[in-house]
């Protein structure tokens, strides 16, 4: 496996790859890898001939206040899972390489509409640095294909929004959330709760799965629903931002005869903020 923190490393290998008509599927990520990243990199291969993984800590998606300075960096153990994995190259791009003319006159790729609720009300700014530094990446490695997986489910519809919009020349795969055991969706932030709090952690999928059952089973009083999905949040333990029925091709209100929805919801949990979501097919 190459590793490159250059934009001209990573363009030589681009360009021996591309010069033998091989395909190149892209896994971005954020690093502290888990089994739910390994998964997107297994699934790249099935599209490619060549897979290459990013690892950086975009400054543009965190928010005053939250986790950039504290987020779990883990190079060499990712390194490593990425050998074994079988990924063809690593990405770890320097902010000098990602941001070339500062962070204050750096280009923002924004997409309106589908980021004004949900994280992106919650996190104001994180989907404008998460468009932009996804173009830049798109825009450096050139992949015919990128992967992305279900449990950022409205990332996921972001970048497909800004991929269509813009024309960009790639194809987007989603990739079903990976979990523990127990439901709990694998989270790099997994790290952050302690032992009482990894107990609890689990109901938030259950939370969703139960609004999931009432909706195949015919009930269609979505707010009714979202009330009580938060108050079930909030009796665990949590301290929950949103619980949403929403159309799961583009997060808008659900008429009673939509038959894909998505049920999706963020909390907190000490100093984890957790999102999970299930898609549901009526
Ligand atoms: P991150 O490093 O957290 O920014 O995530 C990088 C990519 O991995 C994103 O496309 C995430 O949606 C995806 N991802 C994170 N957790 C999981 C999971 N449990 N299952 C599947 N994909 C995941």
């Amino acid at each position: 496996m190459e590793i490159l923190d250059s934009r001209e490393g990573l363009k030589s290998l681009l360009r021996d790859w591309r010069h033998h008509d091989e395909h190149i599927a892209f896994v971005p990520t954020m690093g502290n890898l888990h089994k739910g990243h390994l998964e997107l990199v297994r699934r790249a291969r099935e599209h490619a001939e060549r897979v290459v993984v990013s690892v950086y800590v975009n400054p543009t998606q965190f928010g005053p206040g939250e986790d950039y300075e504290t987020y779990p960096r883990t190079l060499e153990r990712d390194t490593r899972l990425l050998r074994t994995a079988g990924a063809d190259a690593l990405f770890v791009p320097t902010d000098e390489t990602m941001y070339p003319m500062g962070l204050a006159l750096a280009t923002v790729v924004s997409v309106p509409g589908l980021t004004e609720n949900f994280c992106g009300a919650s996190r104001p700014g994180h989907f404008d640095g998460v468009t932009s530094v996804v173009a830049r990446l798109f825009s450096l490695v050139a992949p015919d294909v990128a992967v992305f997986g279900q449990k950022d489910y409205q990332q996921q519809l972001v970048i497909r929004h800004m991929v269509r919009d813009l024309s960009l020349p790639l194809r987007i795969v989603t990739v079903p959330t990976v979990r523990e055991k127990d439901g709990l969706a694998l989270s790099s932030r997994n790290s952050y709760l302690d032992e009482a709090e990894r107990n609890i952690a689990p109901g938030l999928h259950r939370t969703l799965a139960a609004t999931g059952r009432h909706l195949q089973d015919g009930k269609r009083d979505y707010q009714a629903l979202e009330r009580i999905g938060l108050e079930g949040l909030e009796a665990a333990g949590f301290v929950p931002e949103y619980f949403a029925i929403r159309r799961a091709e583009n997060l808008e209100m659900p008429d009673r005869d939509c038959d894909e929805l998505v049920v999706l919801a963020a909390a907190r949990l000490g100093k984890a903020r957790l999102i999970d979501n299930v898609v549901v097919t009526v």
